[in-house]
């Protein structure tokens, strides 16, 4: 019982910080698909085990509480969430509710009120005698932030309203948003238009607010005095003829079928909206019934959200882009219009290699399905082949390199005996320019030569400005024309030359990983080190040539060494061999230490070090006749805690009575300073 509690609660808690970060900060923790997870996780234990309850239950809470940046002030109604429906199932539950509340039979016809569900921030907007008094945010449904400045930003937010029909005293309610368009040129700071308009409508200051491209769509109200309409779609037209701007997809239906028939139409429009839509609301359409109905917890029980997937949505595929990889495979992406998957932005979708092309049929212009399952890449699912546009033709996988225009080819795959799915740039070395750049990637990544501050990007950036081309050239790079560079400045420029100077003086193993010679990852790399002990006769395999050699070492195969073959068949290749042997300083490899200071203790390292990879603690570690172990437990002699360790680690270990030690004191024991 405690377990399953201590479970439940570690759950609400979590689901508590992502509201957090989500409601108060505008920076989602997760996406919105592993947020509904959690949600629904929690909701399964409470419906298992009826003793967990939690005032900060996703059954009973709203959104989240204001943050402290704004005056607090009470709504006079409360703005409620709403409860979902996924399936036309959850449609016919929610209406036969309706009916058993309501002591009605299937006969009594429901008109329901069906909204787009705009991915928004709702606000409400207390207007008396015709002005607009005050704004207020959701917060926690019953106390929301005063907004009012901001809010007054907004263009389609009337200030005053002199019609005599409008009711003397009214909150109206509705979404304020950001519009696709105008998101674009906002993109690189939120994840979505969702949390773009709540991080902009937020803003402190309200002339920061002014800057941004808010809209608003009004679509309910909260406390009222005055208004005669008896029913919504009565209401929603008013609220046009006062000056409100409404959704121009709104509809009254009746008929579970009509709904979904409706959710689908408008699931196919959705990537033409000029904003972002989440699902359909249904509302019954009677004022008079909604009162009877009234609320549950934290929604109201006569609306309800007809959510669309969270990890599928329909696109139109607008081009195909062919990427080049760092071992030459051309890996075909879908430019597809961008579309919300779950509070995720998709707008490419990977099309895995020429043959699923070919079985799905898939064409530039398609109509198509695209799913993204978890951290998985956004794919195709499939094509809505009665969408296709009469001229479509037939996508041509390139028989040439787009990048250097050399033959592309599939290779025969001599351990499954086929040929194989991915075509490849027949070009070696660094004769395709694609490739070498993400050779150059590699080459300075994390387990390679892990140059701290030459990330993917500047890494781009030198390459465009022709600073680089070889690996030898991050050695010889002209540090004065960096300093000019927008964006870098001395320190920086200081920085980046310690850690390159830094890294001049490398193991042997992770400069032959670092060469990005295919089939030979770190493993393949560290058994080629312990072979050729020296980076001399690495370099002199070109003139021994005794590949057949690498075929006694243990776990080096024929397809790795017909790699290494062509490796050193290619003049570039040697080349960047021979300079890279003048710059650095490579350590040959040293026969493991049966006696060296760390022997027979463990080490496991827990957060960041500071200029030093994971990789290369541990091979300190195993120079120094130590092991590693990858989990704590009584087999442990030493915790390593860097920068933000994980604390799970660090509280075992202090059960376990583990020593904990930081990097300076590791470094210590092998007599070495950081
Ligand atoms: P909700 O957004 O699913 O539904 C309620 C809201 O719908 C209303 O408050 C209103 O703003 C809006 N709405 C739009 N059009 C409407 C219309 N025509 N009529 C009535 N309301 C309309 O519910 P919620 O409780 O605000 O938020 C839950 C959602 O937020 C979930 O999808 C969840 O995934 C996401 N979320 C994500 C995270 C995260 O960390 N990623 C955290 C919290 C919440």
């Amino acid at each position: 019982m405690d377990k399953i509690k201590k479970i439940y609660e570690e759950k609400i808690n979590l689901l508590s910080k992502y509201n957090k970060f989500y409601y108060e900060k505008s920076e989602p923790k997760v996406s919105d698909q592993q947020y509904d997870i959690l949600k629904n996780e929690i909701f399964l234990l409470e419906n298992k085990y009826k003793f967990l309850r939690s005032k900060n239950s996703p059954s009973k809470i709203v959104g989240h509480k204001p943050s402290k940046n704004f005056k607090k002030f009470q709504h006079r109604v409360s703005m409620l969430s709403l409860s979902n429906a996924f399936s036309e199932e959850d449609l016919k539950n929610f209406e036969k509710r309706i009916l058993n509340f309501l002591s009605e039979n299937q006969e009594f016809k429901i008109l329901y009120s069906a909204e787009p569900k705009i991915d928004g921030i709702s606000a409400s907007l207390t207007y008396k005698n015709g002005k607009f008094e005050r704004g207020l945010s959701r917060g926690d449904g019953k106390e929301g932030e005063d907004i009012t400045s901001n809010l007054a930003t907004i263009k389609d937010i009337p200030k005053k309203i002199l019609d005599k029909d409008f009711p003397r005293d009214i909150d109206i309610r509705g979404e304020v948003f950001i519009k696709n368009s105008d998101f674009e040129s906002i993109k690189e700071k939120f994840a979505n238009p969702r949390n773009a308009a709540s991080g902009c409508l937020r803003q402190k200051n309200p002339e920061d607010t002014k800057k941004m491209p808010l809209n608003f769509i009004a679509y309910t109200f909260g406390f009222e005095q005055g208004l005669k309409q008896k029913n919504q779609s009565e209401y929603l037209k008013k609220l046009d003829e006062w000056g409100f701007k409404t959704n121009p997809l709104n509809k009254t239906i009746s008929g579970i079928k009509n709904l979904i028939q409706n959710y689908k139409n408008v699931e196919q429009q959705r990537t033409n909206l000029d904003f972002d839509i989440d699902g359909i609301v249904y509302k019954i359409n009677n004022f008079e019934l909604q009162k009877r109905l009234g609320n549950v917890a934290n929604a109201p029980r006569w609306a309800i959200a007809h959510k669309f997937s969270s990890n599928k949505a329909i696109s139109k595929i607008l081009d195909i882009d062919i990427q080049i990889g760092r071992t030459g495979a051309l890996t075909p992406v879908a430019k597809i219009k961008p579309i919300n998957i779950g509070g995720v932005l998709v707008s490419n979708a990977t099309l895995h290699n020429e043959d699923e092309i070919k079985r799905k049929d898939i064409r530039i212009g398609d109509t198509v399905t695209v799913e993204r399952a978890g951290d998985v890449i956004p794919h195709i699912l499939s094509v809505d082949f009665n969408k296709r546009p009469k001229k479509s033709a037939k996508f041509i996988f390139p028989n040439k390199c787009p990048s250097c225009g050399s033959k592309t080819e599939k290779e025969f795959n001599k351990v499954t005996k086929k040929i194989d799915a991915v075509r490849r740039c027949s070009s070696e070395g660094y004769f395709c320019d694609k490739i070498s750049i993400e050779k150059l990637k590699h080459f300075v990544s994390k387990e390679a030569f892990n140059i701290e501050g030459l990330g993917k990007k500047i890494i781009e950036e030198f390459w465009k400005l022709k600073f680089i081309k070889f690996p030898q050239d991050i050695f010889k790079l002209d540090y004065q024309k960096i300093e000019k560079l927008d964006g870098w400045g001395s320190l920086s420029v200081e920085n980046l030359k310690y850690s390159i100077n830094q890294k001049k003086n490398i193991a042997l193993e992770r400069l032959i990983y670092a060469l990005g010679i295919r089939h030979i990852g770190l493993e393949n790399a560290k058994l080629l080190s312990k072979h050729f002990l020296s980076f001399l006769k690495f370099k002199n395999l070109s003139v021994t040539e005794n590949y057949d050699d690498l075929l006694n070492i243990d776990g080096i195969g024929e397809t790795q060494v017909s790699s290494i073959k062509s490796f050193f068949a290619n003049e570039i290749n040697l080349k960047v061999l021979d300079e890279l042997g003048k710059i650095l300083v490579i350590k040959n490899v040293i026969a493991k230490q049966q006696n060296g200071l760390l022997k027979s203790k463990s080490f496991l390292v827990t957060g960041k070090l500071n200029g030093i990879s994971r990789a290369e603690v541990k091979s300190l570690i195993e120079e120094n006749s130590g092991n590693t172990v990858s989990t704590v437990s009584n087999k442990l002699n030493y915790l390593i805690v860097g920068d933000k360790p994980t604390r799970r680690k660090v509280e075992s270990a202090n059960k376990l009575k583990i020593k904990i030690i930081n990097q300076e004191e590791f470094l210590k024991m092998l007599n070495k300073t950081s």
